[in-house]
């Protein structure tokens, strides 16, 4: 009898999953609690796949043999918890497509800097001549890719939701950004839950695989101490030198693996700020292994100028430099965004605040900071954690007056940074409406 796959979500993942699915014999069934697209539903109906909306019908979910999971939907839900009860496997996208494909995988996934560092190393690896596939939060699911052209290497952007969902996928190569507080809300407000999810990359690794993280990150590297992995360590670190994995030697990364050395000079990259170092070191890493030319590794790094919305150049205007860093929507991007700036900064911050602690940008507030322009519905918060290290404070409630303003205040040689440490669905539909808004009321000025 035909396995019974019911998929919980339709969107990317989801349909993507239920083409794979189908394609693989299953009998697919789709199931989502909202309105479905119309765009997914004429592909649904193309395939032929049965599929309900703004429902969860019981009868036609509990008799699934294996269930997938959106990322989007919590564990706790009562169906989910019905099904898991029920002995139903409940798997990820990423599980269940993985099984479908004998290609190579790396896994990237952190806090911060997953969807740059995807970016960064598929154009590399694609440089390099490999027949290489990219999925995550861009383009084409993973599952629908796997079904339609699937290919030998993948470079996955991964969240620890998808990594909640797995159980044998095994990425061959697998980095890990960072980790700070984030998505707690799913984590019973436990940062070591939030951690162990991460960590989960790792887990059925085994001792050809590799593990690629940052050393200069106190939680990764407590967290390996206690609990180790199996893979091969390929640290790379900013502040010390590492006998296999990336540092940094005056101006210049070094990257060595089993006595093998890429080096090339920081100044030439073409993405700017500490963080984009550690991206790259990341990147050349993963393409170092998978044996990519060290001139076309160099040669990418210094064309790579970033992704949109991620410390992004807008425009220079009367000396001015316009930043889009939209996609800030925690402390710690913020952090780096700051960190980044080489001249005074007019700051526009704020948005929907998921818990926030702002102490640990005080310093670089201090040292950069000239003027802070509040966006946000509430900045109640902003203002009581920075009224005392700036005084120039001011609150707007569109991103053209918040744009208006900071060109009124900032003077030549320094920089208008948009970086809202916060989510921003108080004023915008998300991020990118956000850092497009930014965009054009720069354009206009
Ligand atoms: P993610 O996909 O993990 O959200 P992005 O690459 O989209 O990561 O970047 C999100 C934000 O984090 C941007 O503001 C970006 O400038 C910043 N960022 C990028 N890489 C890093 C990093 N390695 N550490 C900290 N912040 C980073």
């Amino acid at each position: 009898m035909r396995k019974r796959l019911v998929v919980l979500g339709a969107g990317e993942s989801g349909v993507g999953t239920a083409i794979l699915g189908k394609k693989e014999g299953f009998e697919v069934f789709v199931s989502d609690k909202g309105v479905i697209t119309d765009q997914y539903k004429d592909v649904l109906r193309n395939f032929d796949i049965q599929w309900e909306e703004e429902q969860h019908t019981e009868a036609k979910i509990l008799n699934a043999d294996v269930v997938m999971k959106s990322p989007g939907i919590p564990d706790k839900i009562a169906l989910v918890e019905k099904l898991k009860k029920a002995g139903v496997k409940v798997v990820s996208e990423i599980e269940f497509a993985s099984a479908y494909t004998t290609a190579q995988i790396v896994g990237i996934t952190g806090s911060n800097g997953k969807t740059t560092t995807t970016m960064l190393t598929h154009y590399i690896l694609e440089k390099g001549e490999l027949e290489v596939n990219m999925a995550g939060n861009i383009g084409d699911s993973f599952a629908k890719q796997v079904a339609e052209k699937d290919a030998p290497v993948y470079v996955l952007e991964l969240s620890s939701f998808q990594l909640d969902g797995i159980e044998d996928f095994a990425p061959h190569i697998a980095v890990l950004t960072n980790i700070t507080p984030d998505h707690l809300d799913r984590y019973e407000y436990e940062f070591e839950n939030y951690i162990a999810s991460k960590f989960r990359i790792a887990m059925n690794q085994k001792e050809e695989d590799y593990f690629i993280y940052d050393a200069d990150d106190s939680v990764i590297t407590e967290y390996l101490d206690k609990h180790p992995v199996r893979s091969r360590l390929l640290p790379f670190s900013l502040t010390k030198k590492v006998e296999n994995g990336a540092y940094l030697e005056e101006e210049n990364i070094i990257i060595t693996i089993d006595n093998n050395i890429i080096k090339m000079p920081t100044t030439k990259l073409a993405a700017k700020g500490g963080h984009n170092v550690k991206n790259a070191m990341a990147a050349a890493t993963v393409s170092q292994l998978l044996k990519i030319r060290k001139t076309t590794i160099r040669e990418c790094l210094e064309n790579f100028h970033g992704v949109e919305h991620r410390l992004e150049n807008v425009l220079k205007i009367s000396n001015v430099q316009y930043i889009n860093d939209s996609k800030a929507t925690n402390v710690n991007a913020t952090f780096y965004a700051l960190d980044a700036m080489k001249s005074a900064t007019v700051w526009i911050v704020g948005g929907v605040d998921k818990g926030n602690d702002y102490t640990e940008l005080y310093s670089l507030v201090n040292e950069k900071v000239k003027a802070i322009i509040c966006l946000g519905v509430d900045n109640s918060k902003i203002i009581n954690a920075f009224g005392n290290c700036v005084d120039n404070i001011v609150e707007t409630q569109s991103m053209k007056e918040a744009v208006n303003m900071a060109y009124k205040i900032a003077e030549r040689n320094e920089n208008v940074l948009l970086s809202p440490a916060c989510a921003s669905f108080d004023l915008f539909k998300n991020y990118e409406e956000r850092g497009r808004q930014f965009k054009e009321a720069v354009r206009e000025l």
